[in-house]
């Protein structure tokens, strides 16, 4: 973002602040199905909050979504926009009040920019020179230069250009309310982040009561005022601020949900090295045989690894294996098959574990020597260990970005209290 909406303009002060939004009991039983899609959801959104409906695929997400903007049409139950029950308005024009951003922008391939974003005003009829200065307005607002960008067309933008401008045309009539389903599923990671920041940035300036559809948890705790857990048929399985979602989890079904990408993603960015590995008995292929055998009759050693004399991990040893080895130890055990070095990720290091027959592989150094043993249980520990570290890292986060906001909120104020004394002096 580079300018912000001048003060007094829709976007600025003078904007559509947020309605509240009401489901009364809201059912989709689509034709032909056995079971309803969306099954009796009640739920209330207030006046300038983001609401992130969040659950597994086909849990009723979307078509909850857009039941609010009557794309599709509710089987029963009722919606209020404010004060007003909308359930049986012209969509059309409930269309003008409710913005609707979706996957992939949704932009008309066949309009330049200028004509996609003056979609909605030029259907509410608005005069040609104010929907002009409202097409240059909402580029700058979501960070597009308007002589840079409102003559092309949608192929001639990147994703992330594409996803603000359709951010800009849902924004355009200055609707109370925005939809917003998956806006951002179809970008890269880092532009994804870029365009999370400016919907932060965006809903700070105008305060609309947003509707944001993700099957992505981390999206939700960053994104959402309350996240709406959802499982099947939209049943509402908790609705709650992320703080209270993160740390008291109303159910296993919030609990599966709040760590399972998680716990992949964490085991694609940690690296051995920075977990607490297992240890084992090591002997040398070099010691005599009733040392190892020493070894393995101590109470509560069941293998001994055994290493070359690099210090390279060579064989497993187990006590029924001493029994073949014939007075040399080079003729018993197991080789080893799976080693992982300190520096791969964790999840290599569980595909190394589970691809060994006995469950565990062992660790080496940079000249392959022997530094410890992962298996199942190492692994979930480390993992299990990090995501509650990383849970109260979002929740600091989250603190932060709250006393930021509250900051800024009291700036304006004395802004506006210093602007006012003028006036009266
Ligand atoms: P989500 O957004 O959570 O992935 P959807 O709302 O898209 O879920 O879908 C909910 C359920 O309704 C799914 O089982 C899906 O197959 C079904 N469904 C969605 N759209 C239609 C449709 N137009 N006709 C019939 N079934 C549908």
């Amino acid at each position: 973002m580079t300018t912000a909406a001048a003060p007094g303009t829709a976007a600025g002060a003078a904007a559509t602040a947020g309605a509240a939004i009401r489901l009364d009991q809201l059912t989709k039983r689509y034709p032909g199905s056995a079971v309803p899609a969306v099954d009796n959801v009640t739920m209330e959104l207030k006046a300038g909050e983001v609401v992130v409906l969040v659950g597994p695929s086909g849990c009723g997400k979307s078509t909850t979504l857009k039941m609010i903007n009557r794309l599709i049409e509710p089987t029963s139950g009722r919606i209020r926009i404010g004060d007003e029950d909308v359930t049986g308005m012209d969509p059309v024009r409930l269309r003008r009040r409710i913005g609707y951003a979706i996957q992939s922008s949704g932009l008309f391939p066949h309009m330049t920019v200028a004509q996609n974003i003056a979609l909605v005003p030029k259907m509410a009829g608005w005069p040609r020179q104010r929907i002009r200065d409202r097409v240059e307005e909402m580029l700058d607002l979501v960070g597009l230069d308007p002589g840079e960008f409102r003559g092309r067309y949608p192929r001639q933008l990147s994703g992330g250009q594409q996803q603000r401008v359709g951010v800009a045309r849902a924004l355009a009539a200055d609707p109370p309310v925005l939809l917003m389903d998956e806006p951002f599923g179809a970008v890269d990671p880092i532009t994804r982040n870029h365009l999370q920041d400016e919907l932060i940035r965006l809903q700070q300036e105008l305060r609309k009561t947003i509707v944001f559809v993700t099957h992505d948890f981390d999206e939700a705790i960053k994104l959402g005022d309350r996240i709406a857990v959802l499982r099947e048929r939209s049943h509402i399985a908790q609705f709650d601020t992320p703080e209270a979602i993160l740390t008291n989890p109303a159910d296993d079904f919030v609990a599966g949900f709040v760590g399972a990408g998680a716990a992949l993603k964490r085991l694609g960015l940690t690296r051995v090295r920075d977990v607490t590995v297992g240890r084992l008995p090591t002997a040398s292929v070099d010691d005599p045989l009733e040392h190892v055998t020493g070894l393995l009759t101590a109470e509560g050693t069941s293998e001994v690894l055994l290493l070359d004399r690099r210090r390279r991990p060579y064989k497993w040893l187990r006590h029924e294996d001493l029994a073949r080895a014939q007075g040399s130890l080079a003729r018993a055990g197991t080789l080893v098959r799976h080693t992982v070095t300190r520096d791969a990720t964790l999840r290599d290091a569980l595909e190394a574990v589970l691809t060994d027959s006995a469950g565990r592989a062992a660790v080496t150094g940079r000249h392959g020597e022997y530094t410890g043993v992962v298996d199942v249980g190492t692994l979930m520990n480390s993992v299990h260990e990090m995501l509650e570290a990383d849970r109260l890292d979002a929740i600091q986060h989250r603190h932060e970005l709250e006393e930021l906001r509250a900051a800024r909120t009291r700036r304006e104020q004395e802004g506006t209290d210093a602007d006012q004394a003028r006036e009266r002096a």
